[in-house]
């Protein structure tokens, strides 16, 4: 259902108006309810018209992508990229307060130097990315990583491991903080569900090849 066609959008697990005051509850609406929706809507619209791909699941869909036929590969891409990064980013976001485990930290101080270092690291990243994108944490061969993509592309493309989005397409932070993506991304930051970061990072750790 959210990992298989006919997929759908994973419900929110906190009201709309709970992130407040760090992200807006017209925001959340509109972000969960109609942009994350019509990425679900245009690739089940994708797959009803191609139903050979319908037995793949969305994390296979993603990564085989640029394998499929150029006009599908971009709609597949984009679309398919569209509702992971934001089943991810919704699922990473929480109004309780939590924060890095001991286990995690251990690892953050080991790859990063500190916590304080993840943070700038992954702000200089979201800053610095030149139109809509996301920056992430990542888990790569054994090591904590940042990076960022463009669009609706997906870590796994490049073999890393999606462990945290900050997403910063401007419907993301725009209603309520307009051209400062700097204060969304502070504001972010308090909201951060680190109790399922820690989750990916021990599958990511345990995950074959
Ligand atoms: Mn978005």
């Amino acid at each position: 259902m959210y990992d298989f066609y006919p997929f759908s959008v994973v419900p929110l697990q906190y009201p709309y108006n709970a992130l407040e005051p760090y992200i807006d509850e017209k925001t959340m609406f509109y972000h969960h309810n109609k942009h994350y929706q019509a990425y679900v809507d245009k690739l089940n619209k994708i797959l009803e018209d191609n139903p050979v791909l319908q037995r793949y699941d969305l994390e296979s869909l993603v990564v085989k992508a640029n394998s499929l036929p150029q006009s599908l590969a971009t709609e597949i891409r984009n679309n398919a990229g569209g509702v992971y990064n934001h089943k991810l980013y919704f699922s990473t976001m929480t109004p309780n307060k939590t924060q890095p485990s001991d286990f995690l930290l251990k690892k953050i101080n080991s790859d990063f130097g500190s916590f304080e270092n993840l943070k700038n690291k992954l702000k200089d990243n979201a800053l610095a990315q030149f139109g809509s994108g996301y920056a992430w944490l990542v888990y790569t061969n054994g090591c904590l990583r940042i990076i960022r993509t463009a669009n609706q592309d997906v870590p796994l493309l490049t073999l890393n491991y999606p462990l945290l989005p900050v997403d910063i397409w401007e419907h993301a932070y725009y209603l309520k903080y307009q051209n400062r993506r700097n204060e969304y991304f502070e504001n972010w930051f308090k909201i951060i569900n680190w109790d399922e970061v820690e989750e990916r990072y021990i599958l990511a750790m345990n995950k074959r090849c």
